[in-house]
């Protein structure tokens, strides 16, 4: 094995979800020195597997007041603080006929209370904003629920990290901890010949699902509960804001428009982390739900299903019963001093505990430093003139040098994927990047290849501009990849686009479905 010179910066952050890349960044701007170590790709975990819904507080005012008053607080700082990946379209809980008519009151009443924001509207008015509802509406409140795009959210965290002195690596997995006297004194990270020990005065576990490995490194046991969630992705905006339904929590009932998509889920059920996938039968149960509220929603194309594991903070409640909140946990009580593992909480109120985690680890390395992350901006914008309207939208502050690089490349204004509008310029800026290594690493950078055809008229771009050695088998990697999710929506028009994929991928030698059933 190969080790190379052991680093020692103050802190390690395992895990490059939202709340790893969210502390790193806190961290880093508050002048201590942090190394993040990602195993796979940054939001490779549920910060890349969920729904993208930026919460207004209101679907856990009634059950869980305190999840609701963190949402409703940290949305508003969000909005501020990472414009870049935030589309403000606002939101409305609606109830139909049937719907519990004591709920809607209750639903109000607990909003004032945990502070969330709300307005009374009429149903009538609802099917203006939204006329692909149905007009069996009750009743309809308006909050300030947003979409967020996780991906470039934990991106612009890194970034911004990376810029502020932090150390942060994907492909980097931490293998394993060494501990002496109470203390760990070691880390082995990385694979191969990147393989290194590091001396980190602070180790922090922010693996998510798999904090409960992470902490056995350690011999300790660290309690996250596992709840699986399914979602299925829509071609094109079939809602203009967000629609949730006005009763308790359950399955299928928010729809998220996102960029060019709509997103319905979730579902809500126990699951490990073993590949996890949608099933056709999960898909089922959400259209059901769904058509409710949207009866021609079993029409509109649908394109994937995807899965994502939540990681919950434990207790005795289970599945939709378990609190959202978060849980730090200073393991010092069980006898490992320099220890923390940060549990629970939502892609919403990641930056909080970011805020909370970094506000102990300051405490323990005995230094001082006030969080900036509520008022300091994430890849402000910086002004460049000239950027198409959807390349300044996507990448904030680096947009103009990501405009640069494509405006100064040969074929840099040519477009790669029609989807999604992504120029050749984008995937040549990020593949020359060390942090991207696959096919996907270079999807989840610039949405190349998460449009309806799914990589079908792109995967050869992707494949031309990343360095995985034999671009057909990165082709047929990244196809085979896409298929898990397609696979239990292969109805309609999907079916006829994966038809056509076949024949057309049958010409290159590749099966596009990694020759799964
Ligand atoms: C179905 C579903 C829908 C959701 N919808 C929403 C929503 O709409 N809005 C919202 O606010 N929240 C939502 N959530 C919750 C939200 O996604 C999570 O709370 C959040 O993403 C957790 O982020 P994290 O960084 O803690 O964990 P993760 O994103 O899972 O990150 C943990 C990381 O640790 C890495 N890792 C693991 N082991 C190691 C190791 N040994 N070495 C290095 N790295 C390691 C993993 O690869 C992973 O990237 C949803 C969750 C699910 C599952």
């Amino acid at each position: 094995m190969k080790r190379s010179q052991a680093p020692r910066p103050e802190v390690l952050v395992i895990g490059g979800g939202a709340t790893g890349a969210g502390i790193t960044r806190d961290l880093a701007m508050r002048g201590a020195e942090v190394l993040l170590v990602e195993a796979g790709d940054f939001s490779a975990g549920a910060s890349g597997g969920n729904h993208g819904m930026l919460h207004s507080g209101g679907r856990y005012a009634v059950k869980d007041p305190q999840a609701a008053r963190e949402c409703a607080s940290e949305g508003r700082i969000l909005k501020r603080i990472a414009r870049f990946c935030i589309d403000d379209c606002g939101g409305t809980f609606v109830s139909v006929a049937g719907d519990d008519p004591d709920y809607p009151p209750r639903f109000l009443d607990s909003c004032r209370a945990a502070g969330v924001w709300t307005e009374e509207i009429s149903p009538e008015e609802v099917r203006r904003e939204e006329p692909n509802l149905t007009g069996e509406l009750r009743s309809a409140v308006r909050v300030a629920d947003a979409a967020i795009d996780p991906f470039f959210l934990v991106w612009g965290n890194v970034e911004s990290a990376r810029e502020a002195g932090a150390d942060v690596r994907n492909h980097c997995p931490l293998t394993s901890l060494e501990v002496s006297d109470g203390t760990i004194t070691g880390a082995v990270v990385g694979r191969g010949s990147e393989r290194t020990v590091v001396r980190p005065e602070i180790v922090i576990n922010a693996t998510g699902a798999w904090s409960g490995w992470t902490s056995e490194m350690a011999g300790l046991r660290t309690e996250a509960q596992l709840d699986k969630g399914t979602m299925v992705v829509f071609n094109g905006r079939l809602v203009n804001g967000l629609v949730n339904r006005l009763r308790p929590p359950a399955d299928g009932d928010i729809l998220v428009p996102h960029r060019s998509a709509t997103i319905l889920g979730t579902t809500s059920g126990a699951g490990g982390l073993d590949d996890v996938r949608a099933t056709a039968g999960e898909v089922r149960r959400l259209l059901a739900e769904a058509r409710v509220v949207m009866p021609e929603i079993t029409s509109a194309r649908m394109v994937r299903a995807y899965a994502g594991v939540r990681p919950l903070a434990g207790g005795s409640e289970k599945g939709r019963e378990a609190s959202r909140g978060f849980r730090i946990v200073d393991h010092r009580e069980e006898g490992v001093d320099n220890f923390l593992s940060v549990i629970g909480g939502k892609l919403t109120t990641y930056r909080l505990m970011a805020e909370k985690a970094a506000d102990e680890v300051m405490s323990m390395l005995g230094r001082k430093g006030a969080c900036r992350t509520m008022v300091e901006e994430m890849l402000p914008p910086d002004g460049a003139l000239n950027l198409p309207a959807f390349i300044a939208g996507r990448y904030g502050g680096l947009a103009g040098a990501i405009s640069a690089d494509c405006r100064s490349s040969p074929l840099g204004l040519d477009e790669a994927c029609s989807c999604e509008g992504v120029l050749r310029g984008e995937l040549e800026h990020f593949s020359s990047s060390p942090d991207v290594r696959s096919c996907s690493d270079l999807m989840r950078r610039t949405r190349a290849g998460m449009g309806f055809c799914q990589g079908g008229l792109c995967v050869f771009q992707l494949a031309a501009a990343v360095d995985e050695g034999d671009p057909l088998a990165a082709a047929e990697g990244f196809m085979a990849e896409r298929w898990k999710g397609i696979g239990p929506v292969l109805v309609g028009d999907q079916l006829r686009q994966e038809a056509f994929k076949a024949n057309l991928f049958r010409s290159y030698g590749i099966d596009h479905t990694g020759g799964r059933p």
